[in-house]
């Protein structure tokens, strides 16, 4: 059996050897007396890079949206979201079970954003027979895509014009940062400092922040949701609420750390694998493989492209892919064709997208699949 690639997620990374150095050296105590160092710095350094009062160190990303939303809107108040968003349609409804929260969800349009003008007219008048809209909560990268700096400052501008909170689902926030950095000022791969800079802009019209260190940046666990200093104090006690408050958590946290400090600028190769993959992708499509014709690329957006495959062969590329080891996701059929996401991370690099490619290109028709 050759080597497994894995492109379903950037989740799937496993810990550098330097990574589990630092996760072993950690200075830890019990956070939930606020006694781990290492959290504290990872909290504060986090905090001060992306130009917040505060930060706090969460379990995952679907609990640092539901803290964040659960602290910021009461029982009975109203969360604007949109309809493909990863905190209405991917977090088992926790705002809905568990903090009483009513969604409204608003579709997406399809460079990820939300309507502004649908938004504001969604917004719901105060008369008692309304729940009252309290938050808007928007979502970049979304699908991969990147929501541009001035819609963000636009939708920054509304909520503040219309008493809203603005939440930022920025699960690959950083993702987002280095494509600014690239479509702006940089040539070539950008440092970290630019990719900071990029991320304060994208994050400054949001009253709070999630942003997962579990993704691109490699750490095992955790994320982290940032906001002011008054907002993360009550955050605290709905993390305990929810069973969040960890102990010697330092030891997650030290990985945490290592992912920003060393870990940023290296997102800009994820972006040029996904590239190069997509590229692949429509080099098959238009050469003379079983595969041509059959495939619609869309991307790369960020680290991800999306693949559909032709009802003619897909549940047949799909046991080629099941059976020369690689993984995307999206496997299930839809009237018979396969919507494929493939991810690039730092344990799918540019050799395992080449080799991925290889293993396409093999792919044979053959007689039809029993199911
Ligand atoms: C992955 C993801 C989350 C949730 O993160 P988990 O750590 O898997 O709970 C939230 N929002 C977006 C956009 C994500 O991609």
């Amino acid at each position: 059996m050759p080597t497994t690639l894995d492109f379903r997620s950037d989740t799937v990374t496993r810990p550098t050897p330097a990574m589990r150095l630092a996760m072993a050296q950690a200075e830890v105590g019990d956070d939930v007396f606020g006694d781990d160092p290492t959290v504290a710095q990872l909290q504060t350094e986090a905090a001060q890079s992306l130009g917040f009062e505060a930060s706090l160190y969460v379990s995952s990303g679907t609990q640092a949206n539901l803290i964040a939303l659960m602290t910021q809107c009461a029982r009975g108040e109203e969360a604007i979201v949109g309809q493909q968003s990863h905190a209405y349609r991917w977090e088992s409804g926790g705002m809905a079970v568990l903090g009483s929260i009513q969604p409204q969800p608003l579709e997406n349009q399809a460079d990820g954003t939300l309507d502004l003008d649908l938004v504001a007219a969604t917004i719901k008048p105060d008369d008692p027979h309304f729940a009252r809209t309290r938050l808007l909560a928007l979502e970049n990268t979304m699908g991969g895509k990147v929501l541009p700096i001035p819609y963000l400052q636009a939708a920054g501008d509304l909520c503040r014009h219309y008493g809203l909170i603005a939440h930022l689902d920025g699960a690959r926030l950083m993702n987002a940062a280095v494509a600014c950095t690239q479509t702006t000022d940089v040539a070539g791969t950008p440092s970290a400092e630019q990719i900071l800079r990029s991320a304060r802009a994208i994050c400054a019209p949001f009253d709070s922040v999630s942003l997962c260190l579990s993704k691109g940046l490699g750490a095992p666990i955790g994320s982290l949701l940032l906001g002011s200093q008054e907002m993360i104090a009550r955050a605290i006690r709905v993390r305990k609420m929810l069973g969040g408050g960890m102990r010697q958590v330092g030891l997650l946290a030290a990985a945490g750390r290592h992912a920003l400090a060393h870990h940023l600028t290296r997102l800009a190769d994820d972006h040029a694998n996904a590239a190069r993959l997509a590229q692949g992708f429509r080099e098959l499509n238009n050469g003379t493989s079983p595969l041509a014709g059959q495939l619609s690329v869309e991307g790369a957006h960020t680290n991800m492209v999306f693949v559909t495959v032709a009802s003619t062969i897909a549940a047949r590329l799909q046991q080629h892919l099941a059976a020369c080891g690689v993984l995307c996701s999206g496997a299930a059929l839809v009237d018979g064709r396969a919507r494929q996401r493939w991810v690039t991370h730092l344990d799918a690099d540019a050799k395992a997208v080449d080799e991925a490619l290889d293993r396409l290109a093999t792919f044979k028709l053959g007689a039809p699949l029993s199911p």
